[in-house]
């Protein structure tokens, strides 16, 4: 399978010349398969560029698989223009949260006051799915969902096709000891052939924000190694890391990860690649 990214920032949008060559949209990744419908993962601003790029020769269809409702990772949803067309089909699969369904909880990010209309409004067909833990087909990826600690109900992913596996854990909140992964986690991750992890912080603002949601770089390495990944991106850059700092900061976490025997990169908006297994 193919994967794209189209949105890698955490937390905030980041325009300007500054953040560029990184990327300033958020969260959103897409697999793609020959004959498949595409299968997005998370939908961040990135989104919508993804959705500027398909073709409006027939419907869309495909699918988001949701990790949670933070705006970094729906902010993308009202804008994706292939679905405000008729006969257009998007699912959109994702935890509960405090009581209410995912079709709840859009029901309050996207409608008024605080977005022109609902997204009952777009003129293609969006269908809700309250994800439970466990496995489901999407298509012909097998998908795994699991609970990841993080502000509110996250869920990360893996996903299977073409005969390889791909681990998504976009915002994961480290614990107090930085060598213990948690137990769920680390199954999804298990022998990956790629696992997109946060990779928010630097020690020293971890310290200073240390209940914000997210990791270190350094713990980002230490899932990975723990959960025997074959390859690790980096993900959920933090807005204050423009070009500049993200060059200094990869070069040695790319480095640290190879001294612990973990093969690492950081994801790059608008890069793509065959998965291979
Ligand atoms: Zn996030
Ligand atoms: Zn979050």
């Amino acid at each position: 399978m193919q994967i794209g990214f189209f949105g890698v920032r955490g937390s905030y949008p980041c325009p300007g010349a500054a953040w560029a060559r990184y990327g300033g949209n958020t969260a959103c990744v897409v697999l793609t398969r020959v004959g498949e419908p595409p299968l997005l993962l998370d939908m961040g601003t990135g989104m919508v560029a993804f959705g500027a790029a398909q073709a409006l020769d027939s419907p869309f269809r495909g699918t988001a698989l949701v990790t949670h409702a933070h705006w970094d990772h729906i902010q993308g949803l009202p804008y994706f223009a292939p679905v405000n067309r008729p006969g257009a089909t998007l699912d959109v699969y994702g935890p509960t949260e405090g009581g209410l369904s995912l079709n709840e909880v859009f029901d309050l990010a996207i409608a008024p006051p605080v977005f022109p209309v609902s997204w009952r409004d777009l003129s293609g067909d969006i269908v809700f799915h309250d994800v439970a833990t466990g496995c489901f087909t999407v298509g012909g990826f097998t998908v795994w969902a699991g609970t990841v600690p993080h502000p509110g109900t996250m869920v990360g992913y893996r996903v299977e096709g073409d005969g390889a596996a791909i681990a998504y854990v976009s915002d994961h909140q480290m614990p107090a000891e930085r060598g213990v992964v948690d137990v769920g986690v680390l199954s999804l991750c298990e022998r990956v052939d790629l696992l997109v992890h946060d990779a928010q912080y630097t020690d020293e603002e971890f310290s200073n924000k240390p209940d914000w949601g997210h990791c270190t770089i350094d713990y980002a390495i230490e899932v990975a190694r723990q959960a025997s990944a074959r390859q690790l991106a980096f993900f959920h850059h933090d807005p204050a890391h423009d070009d500049g700092v993200m060059d200094a900061l990869a070069a040695k976490a790319v480095e640290q990860a190879r001294e612990r025997g973990v093969d690492a990169f950081v994801a790059m908006e608008g890069t793509s690649f065959e998965l291979r297994s």
